[in-house]
């Protein structure tokens, strides 16, 4: 149930993708992954 909301830039990491539950509310955040889709992410980041 994990939703991305946002998106962090990290020097040494990259880029660190923002997820919230829906269910919970839980805050948690994933290193982007190579098959990730950026665009979407980014568009998703910029809405917030
Ligand atoms: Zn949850």
């Amino acid at each position: 149930m994990l939703e991305p909301i946002g998106l962090e830039i990290n020097n040494k990491k990259g880029y660190i993708i923002v997820f919230k539950c829906k269910k919970c509310g839980m805050i948690r955040k994933n290193k982007a992954a190579k098959d990730d889709d950026m665009d979407k992410i980014i568009k998703l980041s910029a809405k917030h």
